[in-house]
């Protein structure tokens, strides 16, 4: 692997170096980096692509025991290190990008070795310059580092704290691509809400088997 270590940007004080080259996952071509005015890294479009367009594919993924602040969730269980310089890709409540991803068979094989595609929204071209972004929450139930969203998106639009989609209503996930996992999830968790609800309106208390 080249380039320096993966460095969380949140321990250092200096501008961060990327840890990867945007040669990985055939990235050169189409991203560059850029430092925010914070000394993080953004990356940035070099191309116009139409709406929908396949972006590209992760075919760089570590799997990983355990959510970490860099990590992606492709299953309910499953996690990976994206290893390239996608890992520099910020959150937006109005993001550029979505990902779908591929989840592991029983082995932790990943179908043809990818982990999942970034795609171009379906509503929304892409033009060079523009900041690749994508929603977390689309990927990640439970995020194990909690953050003041700093999009801009505007109100309405910004969630305000991006802290996973078991924090978000389902009315706010339906506007955005959700990953098959974030759906289940969340469906198990209003479904527990639902029997809490029904039990309650016949007088019994039975929260406890809710989960
Ligand atoms: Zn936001």
């Amino acid at each position: 692997m080249a380039g320096s270590e993966l460095v969380d940007p949140t321990t250092i004080s200096g501008p961060v170096q990327p840890a990867f080259p945007l040669t990985a996952n055939h990235l050169d071509k189409f991203v560059e980096y850029r430092h925010t005015s914070f000394g993080q890294i953004s990356t940035i479009a070099k191309v116009d692509l139409p709406r929908g367009s396949h972006f590209c594919y992760i075919t760089t993924q570590i799997p990983v025991p355990k959510t970490t602040w860099s990590s992606i969730q492709t299953s309910k269980t499953d996690h990976i290190e994206l290893a390239s310089g996608l890992v520099y890709m910020n959150h937006s409540c109005a993001p550029t990008l979505e990902i779908e991803v591929y989840s592991p068979n029983s082995k932790g094989e990943y179908p043809n070795g990818r982990a999942g595609e970034f795609r171009v929204l379906k509503d929304r071209d892409l033009k060079a310059g523009e900041e690749l972004t994508f929603f977390y929450p689309s990927t990640e139930y439970m995020s194990p580092r909690p953050f003041d969203c700093l999009c801009g998106a505007g109100e309405g639009v910004c969630i305000g704290r991006q802290a996973g989609a078991h924090f978000l209503p389902k009315t706010v996930l339906d506007i955005y691509f959700m990953n098959d996992h974030i759906k289940e999830l969340v469906a198990e968790r209003d479904g527990g809400a639902n029997v809490v609800e029904k039990l309650g309106s016949v007088g019994q208390t039975m929260q406890t088997v809710s989960g």
